[in-house]
């Protein structure tokens, strides 16, 4: 008898077909002499719709009353999902993050699980049922609020509980078929991945490519937890995340694994800056403060005439009014003359662990933005990635562009999107 954790994301439970589909599905697995654990996300698009809502009464609505909303979504898909299993006939019992023991910081909508305390859970399954608990959700071991994980944070909750389970594997059930070469949304002949290395899946995710959230893949790695990412409404096998890919596997060889994009980011510019020790740390740190993500910086050489210097970073879009914000208000003590706000931009990158010992590749990933007319305006590399910022209405272009540049296209279409809107 194994422990299973399998995770269904929203276009896996949208409506009550949805629902009953994941629910045979599930009774399946213990059918087959498994105890599970089940973590669900908000039916289909309703974790935007209450955004939206919040947003129509308010421009910036207050993190701890957002979570506390957004959490509803959860709430609603598990007791549904365990009422849809109850009549199958099997014991289902729901959980909300909280009730779960999801420990998390008190960093409304980012926060951290900083421990799992699956008691409840544990006795659940023991006692014969089916455990569903609430993706995205924990509670603040401070200020005892309930707290959200980040967009697409059911993932990492899943992952979490499986490590604390000590389960055998973490499904991930999605509306494609696995972890693709590209997202076969923008990249029809993407292909599927056998295997995905921990590395590689970090970096794809860190790029946009949001299958699997990030940080469950930061947790699947800690605790060497396998992930099997496939979809619900196939019986396909999906992709497996792993330490290392399989000893003679076609992956091997690979030196590219996938292109990744990401429109969810804006540039921010700072212009004529002084070029003196610790301005920039001024600049950062202010950002820092406010729990501001930065990605990409680009600093230019600064003009001799002058002495001044732009600085360019890149931070979420969501998190774009605040950072500008933030520099208004150190712009007299810093210097510097102006802030630039640009929401167009797009990310596309380039993950392969062959790349460390390929030095052509960078080459080869320009003369592609070249010869598909796309301009690049940033660039950020690291050991196994090369992103670059282009015009977000260039993006999708680029991405097709390339993925056939390193052959990556799949001889027949291979993947299929088999719900969900794409939000
Ligand atoms: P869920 O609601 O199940 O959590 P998500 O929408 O968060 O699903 O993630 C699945 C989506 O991720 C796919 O529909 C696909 O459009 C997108 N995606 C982006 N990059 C990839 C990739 N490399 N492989 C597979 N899917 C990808
Ligand atoms: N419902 C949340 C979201 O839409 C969490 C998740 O789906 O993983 O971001
Ligand atoms: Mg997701």
């Amino acid at each position: 008898m194994g422990l299973i954790v399998q995770k269904f994301g929203g276009s896996s439970v949208a409506d009550a077909e949805g629902m009953k589909r994941v629910a045979a599905r599930i009774v399946a697995t213990k059918k087959a002499g498994n105890q599970v654990v089940v973590v669900v996300s908000a039916m289909g698009d309703t974790t935007d719709e209450l955004i939206e809502l919040a947003n129509a009464v308010t421009p910036i609505p207050q993190g701890r009353e957002l979570d506390m909303l957004l959490t509803a979504g959860e709430r609603i898909s598990m007791a549904i999902l365990a009422m849809a299993i109850n009549n199958l006939g099997f014991e289902a019992l729901s959980f909300t993050g909280s009730q779960a023991g999801v420990i998390t910081d008190s960093v409304h909508g980012k926060a951290r699980i900083i421990d799992v305390t699956p008691g409840r859970i544990r006795e659940a399954i023991d006692s014969g049922a089916i455990a569903i608990v609430a993706g995205f959700q924990g509670i603040s071991q401070d200020t005892k609020d309930i707290t959200t994980l980040g967009r697409g944070g059911s993932d990492t909750t899943a992952v979490a509980l499986a490590a604390a389970l000590d389960a055998d594997v973490c499904e991930i059930y999605t509306d494609v078929d696995g972890v693709f070469s590209a997202d076969p949304r923008v990249v029809p002949a993407a292909r599927k991945l056998k295997t995905v290395t921990y590395e590689e899946m970090l970096e794809l995710a860190a790029a946009g490519a949001k299958v699997l959230h990030l940080r469950c893949v930061e947790y699947a790695r800690r605790f060497n937890l396998p992930i099997h990412v496939r979809s619900s409404f196939s019986p396909n096998e999906g992709t497996w995340v792993v330490e290392n890919h399989p000893e003679g596997g076609t992956m091997e060889q690979a030196i590219i694994s996938g292109v990744a994009h990401d429109k969810s980011e804006a540039k921010v510019t700072i212009v004529g800056v002084p070029d003196r020790t610790g301005i920039a740390a001024r600049i950062f740190q202010a950002i820092a403060d406010n729990d501001i993500n930065v990605d990409m910086i680009v600093q230019n050489v600064s003009a001799a005439a002058t002495g001044l210097t732009d600085i360019s970073f890149t931070v979420p879009k969501a998190e774009g009014q605040k950072a500008t914000g933030v520099l208004q208000r150190i712009q007299g003590e810093v210097g510097f003359a102006s802030i630039i706000y640009d929401d167009t931009i797009g990310k596309l990158s380039l993950v392969g662990a062959g790349m460390r010992s390929h030095p052509g590749v960078t080459a080869t990933f320009f003369a592609s933005m070249a010869d598909a007319g796309v301009n690049i305006e940033m660039i950020s590399t690291s050991e196994i990635r090369i992103s670059v910022i282009v015009r977000e209405a260039d993006v999708e272009r680029a991405a097709k562009a390339a993925h056939s540049a390193f052959g990556l296209d799949a001889d027949q279409i291979e993947a299929v999107v088999y719900g969900g809107t794409g939000r």
